[in-house]
């Protein structure tokens, strides 16, 4: 059964195109089970009904007409139930619906299963026969398993269809993603593609014909050379059986083969390594249909191949090409180096099918301004290259091929961001106050890409937290002490008068040096942050040491440590950093009179030491609130799986409660509460958070006019009760409408959505 499911499985995932999946799956069912009739319905959300969508065994002519309305037949019920149906004889059933142009007059026994994507019922798949008969057990169970697996699958090809522009009338092309970075951007869409997978090529069109040709033909040469190479190598060191592989891949490049097949895409007017792929997919199609393991094997060998001649492709003729102005750009998985390495002059946005609000990426995107989205999982990579976009960075949808009305739309709120922008901009020497005058300290949230004059300008009150991990991500190699003096030394001198926290090492989770690689299962909750730099008190110390050099003469440096859960870990911390500060001051001898011990923090992230607040703050001069990890540990969801990201919210109820909670117990304590995490950048968040009693935000610095101008329309009072209101909302979805209510009738809505 088992191997079965496999090969349905693999033979959907290889069809191109949602009718040709629904096609293979109903065929590929009816042999597997060997019963007469499989048909898929699909569901037509906008009119309430399922429409046939793919059948054997009913009648063809109905594919695309029969249509029963969500609450009609034995179909409906399947759905309304949300479970599997059989009966032996289906005309017997209370909700059977004769349909003539069905033809299933000759079928009794039935069994349908609902196919469920992400709770959402996308439609019912359904096996039937002549014999009044019960299916048996397995039939169902396999039956179920399939409509599990085919779920996403097909979710991503119906919403793959809406590329094909045929389709345009039917559906509203919007792909819903994770807001990663707020703003509006109308641009074409540049994928920017893994080099050397053949998979990941975007369907791109050419009119240049005969120089595609030509770079396929230098390609193909190419590779045959270096397939002799390899094989004149491998000669006596392996046996005669394997060395003809070589001669097999020289044969399926050869005159008639592959590289003559990619030549006739090629003529269809597709780029070179756009036809090699939808060549290259059709074949392992066929392959890895094959019930024969060592043929179904060789779909390995032809992909290989295909991926040798593809690099020879993009080494001769593709070199990155300069970026168009007013793209978007999207991506499997879009990094903060790829962040770093774009021209921003030119890049309107960002798109990553992969990555959340939280992650890196998503974070710099914020502070350099790009509006972005993440989580796109819905984009047919290969499918979306120079198509028009809309990206709605506030809400998370993207629009594709857009209609002019609704490009119109958004050009306007385009503009309306720009004028608010400008008129926020014009209170940046203001220092932040809510409205009866309660002072607040914005700071900002320092990564690559900061720049320290604008940081300047937006009359930030410091640098809230400093990551240091970025810079370390940027080299091959640890840094050196004087490297890293240096850094903190510029960062220090640019806030000159200002607080600048300085957070150590942070490394583990998703944030990888390629120098010091940590591979876990659970990553997340592993070797990361002051765990690491504990077990490697060579790094830390040599951290710290440059810290305390660079903060010579200067007497604005604090020190933050981050992912502390325990006592103990604070206490070696601690008697680290001691040692650090005496062998630089021992260093530097006379020259260590304007050396300052710095005020000494923690980045509060785990419930583990919000519990042992009391205890950790003995020891410490201010606690920083990293919600951006505590939402992740307090609602044990990975702040970067897709799956879990409707959980993954700052306004759920448990998260407010344990805000609320630090809040209080810091008001008995010593210790000055700030929040770091990304729930501070949010306008909505930072009115919440201040109400709680938070007086130090720290965010992006793109953020920051906008988080100004909301606490400073409203009191402390009103901002205290707002904290108190939502107490009797009881989930995140809520919270956040009641505070978008009380933005909006503030005239503030501008600040969290697109337009003014
Ligand atoms: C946090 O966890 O909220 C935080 C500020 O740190 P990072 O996002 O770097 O994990
Ligand atoms: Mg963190």
């Amino acid at each position: 059964m088992l191997e079965q499911l496999r090969s349905v499985t693999q033979a959907v995932s290889l069809a191109d195109g949602q009718q040709q999946k629904l096609d293979v799956i109903v065929q590929q069912v009816c042999q597997a089970l060997k019963v007469e009739s499989c048909s898929i319905y699909l569901a037509d959300y906008q009119f309430h009904q399922y429409v046939l969508m793919a059948t054997r065994g009913l009648n063809p002519d109905g594919v695309g007409q029969i249509r029963l309305g969500f609450n009609e037949g034995i179909v409906g019920l399947v759905g309304q139930r949300e479970e599997p149906i059989r009966t032996s004889c289906a005309k017997e059933h209370p909700a059977f619906r004769y349909i003539e142009e069905a033809n299933e007059d000759p079928f009794n026994a039935f069994l349908g299963v609902p196919i469920i994507h992400q709770r959402k019922v996308l439609g019912i798949i359904i096996i039937q026969q002549c014999e009044a008969r019960d299916f048996e057990r397995d039939e169902e169970t396999f039956l179920i398993t399939l409509a599990a697996q085919l779920s996403s699958i097909l979710s991503l090809s119906e919403l793959s269809d809406l590329f094909d522009e045929h389709n345009g009338e039917r559906f509203s092309r919007t792909l819903p993603g994770v807001a990663a970075s707020d703003g509006v951007a109308i641009g074409t869409a540049r994928v920017i593609f893994p080099l050397e997978n053949i998979h990941s090529i975007p369907d791109r069109k050419t009119d240049d014909i005969d120089g595609e040709l030509e770079k396929l033909g230098k390609a193909v040469i190419a590779t045959h050379r270096q397939l002799e190479k390899m094989s004149r190598r491998m000669k006596g060191k392996v046996s005669e059986q394997e060395l003809s592989l070589f001669n097999a891949y020289q044969q399926i490049l050869g005159s008639k083969g592959l590289g003559a097949e990619v030549e006739m895409v090629v003529r269809e007017g597709y780029w070179a390594a756009t036809a090699l792929r939808k060549v290259i997919q059709k074949h392992l199609n066929e392959f890895k249909q094959m019930e024969d393991p060592y043929l179904r094997e060789r779909a390995n060998d032809i992909e290989d191949l295909a991926n040798r001649v593809l690099a020879q492709l993009l080494k001769t003729s593709y070199k990155p090409k300069v970026i168009e102005p007013n793209t978007i750009v999207v991506a499997e998985n879009f990094t903060a180096a790829m962040m770093a390495e774009l021209s921003l002059k030119d890049v309107v946005g960002v798109v990553s099918i992969k990555g959340s609000s939280t992650s890196h990426a998503a974070i710099l995107a914020k502070a350099l301004g790009v509006p972005a989205i993440m989580g796109l999982e819905a984009c047919p990579l290969t499918r979306v290259d120079g198509k028009q976009l809309i990206l709605d960075g506030y809400n998370g949808q993207l629009y594709v091929s857009p209609n002019q009305t609704l490009v119109s739309q958004y050009q306007q709120l385009l503009e309306e961001d720009r004028q608010l922008l400008e008129d926020i901009r014009k209170e940046d020497n203001l220092p932040c106050q809510t409205k009866d005058g309660q002072r607040i300290a914005l700071m900002i949230n320092s990564s690559l890409g900061t720049d320290s004059n604008r940081a300047r300008q937006t009359g930030a009150d410091g640098i809230g937290l400093y990551r240091t991990e970025i810079p370390f991500m940027q080299l091959e190699q640890f840094p050196s002490e004087d490297v890293q003096a240096c850094i903190y030394r510029d960062l220090l001198q640019d806030f000159r008068g200002l607080p600048v926290t300085i957070r150590t090492l942070d490394i583990g989770g998703d944030k990888q040096l390629d120098y010091f690689p940590i591979e876990e299962e659970n990553p997340f909750l592993g070797w990361r942050g002051i765990r690491v730099t504990l077990d490697h008190p060579e790094i830390f110390l040599v951290q710290l040491r440059a810290i305390f050099k660079a903060s010579v003469g200067f007497d604005n440096l604090k020190l933050a440590l981050p992912m502390v859960s325990t006592n103990e870990e604070l206490k070696e911390s601690l008697r680290l950093i001691q040692q650090a500060f005496e062998e630089v001051k021992e260093e530097l001898g006379d020259d260590c009179s304007s050396l300052q011990k710095p005020l000494i923090g923690i980045i509060l992230e785990t419930p583990a030491a919000v519990f042992q607040l009391r205890t950790l703050a003995k020891n410490i001069d201010f606690i920083s609130v990293g919600t951006n990890d505590l939402i992740q540990y307090t609602m044990a969801v990975d702040r970067n799986n897709l799956r879990v990201k409707n959980l993954y919210n700052h306004f759920q109820p448990a998260v407010i409660q344990m805000l609320k909670q630090v809040a209080c117990e810091c008001q008995n304590l010593a210790v000055k509460p700030q929040i770091c995490g990304e729930m501070a950048a949010d306008p909505l968040g930072a009115i919440l958070l201040i109400g709680m009693g938070f007086k130090e935000l720290s965010m992006n610095i793109g953020s920051l006019g906008k988080v100004k101008r909301a606490i400073s329309r409203f009191s402390l009072e009103e901002l205290n009760q707002l904290a108190e209101d939502i107490s009797q909302f009881e989930t995140a979805s809520a919270i956040r409408s009641h505070l978008l209510k009380i933005v909006e009738q503030r005239g503030l809505g501008g600040l969290v959505r697109a337009g003014n």
